[in-house]
């Protein structure tokens, strides 16, 4: 029924007409600022009152909108909604199911410029990274709806003499999903797609940085007719709302995408079984990086490899799970590689994305997010030697300039905690064995990268470094849905892969039927 999947393709922002309808989106996204969302349980929309104010982090002045927050009793009353809608929706056909996320999807990819836009404003993403961000989001409702027929099919069973056989996938209940803000609307909309397609009704508890987009993607949602009660809106504190929603009995799942301390507090409170609760909770947890690029001696492109780290330490101001923190050099590789890594970097252009301009790189999310990796800079240039540090930034916003400190020991705080900013450690590796102990001496594993033109090591990599997604010879940032699945090993989350065939079995359990004949 539905033609094979394709990845969204992206768009050239430095070529006029791209650039003029980027202009154009962000000047219409610029006339809503301001407006108020509500929550949805649900038939209902509901002013509770009290808002989450959302800003511009490149200009903190200018309010993207204000979107109403939810108390404990509103998670209660938007889990009640999603347990009575259950019954009805796990019923309807998984082929009717899936169109709902191919007509978003088609909704979407007409508003690709509009959402980007919004995050622009609301993220301080630049134009390239806003799109890609919408365009993952694109993909993944039409990945997840194919993924959806493929498996209501079940699985292949061994024929039995005298019965008849099948295994079927079967929905869960009421998830719960929590996703972070910095890639707010493609992991909303994949945990949240995912959860719905495979018959799941939602309780969907933005961060509360990124509420709006969040906003945007639940009225594409009710856009596209989605009944009532399947996908219920609960922005609010996490320590409070995400609290309330993970405790509850009648959650049988937890979606979470964040920190590393936030789901590990998640998995063990949905581990206390709760009165009057009769499952064990599933919970689905993709945490935090700190991620390597490796490049040993026998590299020889060093301008490819310097541009390529230079995009995965500094793209979105390395505020990706997947960014590179850590460049690992070989000891004869290391002066060349460093000297053009500081030069690209040098290089990068910084200003507010919601602008007329086109700039490298925006502002850090918010006042918290400037504070805590300033003052890891500040214990960078303790521990190594700062080879790039306190270049200008525009005033009025959430500002860090890209910084690269140097001579980084492998058990240095900044070489071992996940700092989310644009903050580049560089250490450095006698021999390739050392480089990879290295890379592989943390307790995350998400992404990581070797530069390498000896094919025994490039196989060796792909053997003993230890990560969920492992890049060989490119950057190790840009996983694309269905071709490079998303998810890390140890304390980087629960190895879902996001976009991958093994994911929607995580939101479904299986069931064996036998009849005898
Ligand atoms: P975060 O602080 O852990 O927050 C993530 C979400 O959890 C937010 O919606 C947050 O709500 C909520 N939350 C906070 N406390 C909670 C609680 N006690 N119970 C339930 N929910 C709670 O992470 P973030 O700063 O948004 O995102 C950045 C992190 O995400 C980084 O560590 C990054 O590596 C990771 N990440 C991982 C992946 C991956 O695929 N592995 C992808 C992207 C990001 P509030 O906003 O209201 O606090």
């Amino acid at each position: 029924m539905f033609t094979p999947f394709s990845n969204e393709p992206y768009v050239d922002f430095t070529s006029p007409g791209p650039r003029q309808q980027m202009l154009e989106a962000i000047e219409s996204v610029r006339a809503k600022l301001g407006r108020t969302y509500p929550l949805q349980i649900g038939d209902k929309r509901i002013e509770t009152g009290a808002t989450i104010r959302s800003i511009n982090p490149a200009k903190s002045s200018e309010t993207v909108g204000l979107v109403a927050k939810a108390t404990p009793a509103h998670a209660e009353q938007a889990i009640v909604a999603a347990a009575e809608m259950f019954p009805c929706w796990s019923r309807v056909p998984a082929e009717a199911r899936a169109r709902y996320l191919v007509r978003a999807a088609a909704l979407l990819r007409r508003r690709l410029l509009e959402f980007s836009a919004w995050m622009c404003f609301e993220e301080s993403k630049t134009w390239p990274e806003a799109y890609a961000d919408a365009c993952e989001a694109v993909d993944f409702m039409e990945f997840y709806a194919r993924e959806m027929v493929r498996l209501s099919h079940g699985q292949p069973v061994t024929p039995y003499p005298g019965e008849e056989n099948e295994y079927r996938y079967v929905p869960l209940g009421v998830g719960v999903v929590i996703p972070p803000w910095n890639f707010p609307l493609a992991i909303c909309v994949g945990m949240t797609t995912a959860a719905i397609v495979t018959g799941n009704t939602v309780v969907l508890k933005p961060a509360s940085a990124s509420p709006v987009i969040a906003a945007k993607f639940v009225e594409l949602m009710n856009e596209v007719g989605l009944p009532p009660g399947v996908l219920n809106f609960c922005p609010g504190s996490g320590g409070e709302v995400g609290d309330a929603l993970v405790l509850h009995p009648k959650t049988r799942f937890i979606a979470f995408t964040g920190s590393r301390d936030v789901g590990l507090g998640i998995f063990e409170k949905a581990a206390r079984v709760q009165p009057g609760q009769i499952w064990l909770k599933r919970t689905v947890l993709e945490m935090g990086g700190k991620d390597a690029i490796l490049v040993d001696e026998t590299y020889e492109d060093v301008e490819f490899a310097a541009q390529s780290i230079v995009a995965s330490a500094f793209g979105f101001q390395g505020q990706k799970c997947s960014a590179c923190s850590r460049l690992i050099l070989h000891d004869r590789q290391y002066d060349r590689v460093l000297s053009r890594v500081v030069e690209l970097a040098r290089g990068l252009t910084i200003g507010n994305p919601a602008g007329p301009s086109y700039y490298d790189m925006g502002a850090v999310i918010d006042e918290s997010a400037q504070r805590k990796i300033s003052e890891y800079i500040a214990i960078g240039k303790r521990e190594g030697r700062a080879v790039l540090a306190d270049g200008k930034v525009p005033d009025g916003g959430y500002f860090i300039p890209p910084t690269i400190i140097a001579e980084v020991r492998p058990d240095a705080r900044i070489a071992q905690e996940e700092i989310f900013g644009p903050l580049l450690a560089v250490i450095r590796a006698r021999d390739f064995d050392e480089g990879l102990a290295i890379a592989n001496g943390t307790v995350y594993g998400l992404t990581g990268a070797l530069f390498s033109n000896d094919r025994g090591r490039l196989e060796r990599a792909r053997q003993e470094f230890h990560v969920g997604n492992l890049y060989l010879n490119r950057k190790c940032t840009g996983a694309l849905v269905d071709v490079q699945p998303f998810g890390g090993f140890n304390m980087s989350g629960t190895n879902s892969k996001a976009g991958g065939r093994d994911y929607l079995p995580l939101f479904m359990q299986g069931k064996s039927i036998c009849e005898r004949l």
